[in-house]
């Protein structure tokens, strides 16, 4: 899928790595053979000569070794060396002791006092790149209070890896960038989780409300739903709807109703022939969306209020009708639940 891009990140990862080791290491001058005078680190207290010269040496001695430099005698070949260099950089390497026959030039890990190698100071030195912020944000996700599934998809989040046209586009994998969803914009990785017309509540519901009380999940969770379902549309053609998605994640419905009858006809469905086959079937159509329904059955003096409402609506005209403030008639059954008495339930056996 997006190998190549790991590819590509692995590949400047290690030479990134490469280099910081690099940096890391410096040469203890023998016979000079093998460290090169101007690109390699062997001067005390300099990086690599070559980058801190005056002006650049010339082609024929940039990639000369050491002891090219040196004299028959056992000194510095000043005249090889001083028009290129610093008066600083010349005394450092004249507190250098010039190459020496018969001894072998060696690495020194610069890290270590002593010069030797040691894999925690490799580590923290290959640690110390990325810096604190960068490695804590890692570890915060991989401590997400979610499901390594969603988790590993928040990873790849937040390395801009997941598979959007923008980046198919990029490989050369598609010809349009554009959402799928709403087919407006270019699909980028913020358009896709966030910024998607279709999905603009994902961002609302983040931005600093309390919506939810476990907002960390909540978000990884979100973010998940929302990928997987766009890769539903993309892959099996199938449209999702988007508000059920938002009470999906953030919802659990509870429907209390004081008929057992009608909740075991919802539950277990009816024959074709039954009187209120239609209106359980839409109801059954309605619980089985890709919600968290639960159905409970409620004694009618638990619940009076949408009792009471339910025996209004025979009163009220056709259409929706919304109430702003509790309705009058509802004022005596508020005032009694606030006082919470006891109300006594006819039992007949
Ligand atoms: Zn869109």
């Amino acid at each position: 899928m997006n190998s190549d891009d790991v590819w590509i990140d692995d590949c400047d990862s290690l030479r990134e790595m490469a280099n910081r080791i690099e940096e890391n290491i410096a040469w203890n001058v023998g016979d000079g053979n093998q460290v090169r005078f101007w690109k390699d680190i062997w001067v005390h207290g300099q990086g690599r000569l070559i980058d801190n010269v005056l002006i650049p040496p010339p082609e024929n001695i940039v990639d000369m070794p050491v002891n090219f430099f040196s004299t028959l005698s056992g000194g510095w070949d000043w005249s090889k060396i001083d028009p290129y260099v610093s008066r600083d950089v010349h005394s450092s390497i004249e507190a250098s002791t010039p190459p020496v026959q018969g001894r072998n030039d060696c690495v020194r890990w610069r890290r270590m006092h002593d010069g030797n190698f040691s894999i925690r100071s490799a580590y923290e030195c290959l640690s110390a790149g990325n810096g604190a912020t960068r490695s804590t944000f890692w570890s915060r996700i991989w401590k997400w209070p979610v499901h390594e599934r969603i988790r590993s998809f928040i990873w790849l989040l937040a390395h801009g890896k997941i598979l959007t046209n923008s980046h198919r586009l990029h490989r050369n994998l598609t010809n349009n960038a554009s959402c799928p969803r709403c087919g407006r914009e270019e699909e980028t990785v913020l358009h896709a989780i966030r910024d998607c017309n279709v999905i603009e509540w994902n961002s609302k519901i983040h931005a600093g409300n309390d919506l939810s009380e476990n907002w960390q999940s909540t978000f990884g969770v979100t973010c998940w739903y929302v990928w997987k379902n766009r890769n539903l549309l993309v892959f099996e053609n199938h449209t999702p709807n988007m508000q059920d998605l938002f009470f999906q994640i953030l919802y659990m419905v509870v429907i209390e109703c004081d008929s057992e009858v009608a909740l075991e006809l919802v539950e277990n469905g009816t024959t074709e022939n039954h009187p209120c086959s239609g209106l359980v079937h839409q109801i059954r159509s309605l619980v089985d969306r890709n919600w968290d329904i639960n159905l409970v059955h409620a004694f009618r003096e638990a619940n009076q209020t949408a009792d009471l409402m339910a025996k209004m609506s025979h009163t009220l005209s056709e259409g929706l009708h919304v109430f702003c403030y509790p309705h009058k008639d509802l004022g005596y059954i508020l005032t009694a639940d606030l006082y919470g008495p006891l109300v006594p339930r006819v039992c007949v056996c």
